[in-house]
């Protein structure tokens, strides 16, 4: 038997949506080559959904949440792992259609997977979770499309997130200039901490605005969506790169196509969730590379997988700052 948080629906529940922190006999884990020890896993907004379900996030039931978790490997059929390598996941639709790492053990594919980099410890690797990893590719898109440390000022929305919190500080240590966009005005020295040169009121930005705008940014990441988002785009320099990522202010795209056409910027999609291996792999050799594990833990709280599910509806209100890691032994 394991700990696991279990969300279930069905005939059984009188088709009302359930989760509870319960123990799992193991002999239920979900077919896969790797069976993992899991040490630590988090709560990104997606797991918020899913937890509260807010958002039919979660796609069959029962249904452990959880779209990260690092551990170690207990049993492997797949001759990329042993026994006792630290690995970590991420998306895959882990925690939406196949369990996921709320959980003291998973099983999951091997190609899933990847090598926990050695600079990290699974707490670490959690601190950062799928948030952190989603900011290091709108980083590296913004790179590979030309906005480069010298071309001008990057705005990050939803910046005291967990994404916004980890782009800031990737973008400040690649040397751009970075403005966060909050609504936690109050978060601004904790921002400016994490190397934001200036910290804006995200009320500039969330209400209806024009097609174009001053022509401020060079570029973007947008962790916020809908009319953010659409403001951003409208106030973008030209050839100015926009990476979208995000939707916590909706899903909506309120804008028009001026920015794209008169000033060429490019809006840029970034998906973590299916992305490639070589797309993984190279956004956490960088994360290694880049990211002090101090500038982690100072983004990070960390609770017991028992406080989850209180957390989860926090995570949604926009009430936490930076990342939550949950130790799933304790
Ligand atoms: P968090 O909840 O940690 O951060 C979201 C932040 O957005 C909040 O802290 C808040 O920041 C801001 N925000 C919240 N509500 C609103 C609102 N109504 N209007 C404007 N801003 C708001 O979430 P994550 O950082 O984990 O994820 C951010 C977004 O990115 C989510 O929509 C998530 O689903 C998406 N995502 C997408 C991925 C992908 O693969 N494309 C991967 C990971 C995340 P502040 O108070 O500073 O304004």
């Amino acid at each position: 038997m394991f700990a696991a948080i279990l969300i279930d629906k069905g005939p059984h529940t009188g088709d009302a949506y359930t989760t509870a922190l319960t123990q799992v006999d193991e002999a239920k884990l979900p077919a896969g080559e790797v069976t993992v020890r899991v040490s630590h896993s988090t709560l990104n907004y997606k797991d918020g959904l899913a937890i509260t379900g807010k958002s039919p996030v979660v796609r069959s039931f029962p249904m452990v949440p959880g779209i990260d978790f690092a551990g170690t490997v207990e049993e492997s059929a797949d001759a990329r792992y042993k026994p006792g390598d630290k690995v970590l996941l991420n998306g895959w639709g882990v925690g939406e259609t196949h369990w996921g790492g709320l959980a003291q053990k998973a099983r999951v594919k091997a190609d899933w997977l990847l090598p926990l980099p050695a600079a990290f410890s699974e707490r670490d690797a959690m601190g950062i979770g799928t948030a952190g990893y989603t900011a290091m590719l709108c980083v590296q898109r913004l790179e590979a499309l030309g906005v480069g440390p010298n071309a001008g000022e990057i705005i990050v929305t939803g910046a005291s997130g967990g994404v916004g919190s980890v782009a800031v500080a990737l973008l400040a240590k690649r040397g751009y200039s970075v403005v966060a966009s909050t609504g936690k005005l109050d978060e601004a020295d904790y921002l400016k901490g994490l190397g934001a040169k200036e910290v804006i009121d995200r009320a500039t930005l969330s209400q209806p605005g024009r097609p174009l705008a001053k022509e401020r940014w060079a570029g973007a990441v947008d962790a916020v969506g809908s009319h953010t988002l659409a403001n951003v785009c409208a106030a973008t320099r030209y050839g100015g790169v926009v990476t979208a990522c995000g939707l916590a202010q909706g899903m909506d795209f309120p804008s028009s196509v001026a920015p794209f056409i008169l000033r060429g910027v490019t809006l840029a999609g970034v998906d973590s969730v299916m992305a490639p291996y070589a797309a993984r792999k190279a956004a956490w050799d960088a994360l290694a590379a880049e990211l002090d594990p101090k500038v982690i833990a100072s983004v990070t709280k960390e609770i017991g997988l028992g406080e989850a599910i209180a957390a989860a509806a926090d995570v949604l209100a926009g009430k936490v700052r930076g990342r939550i890691v949950v130790d799933v032994n304790r």
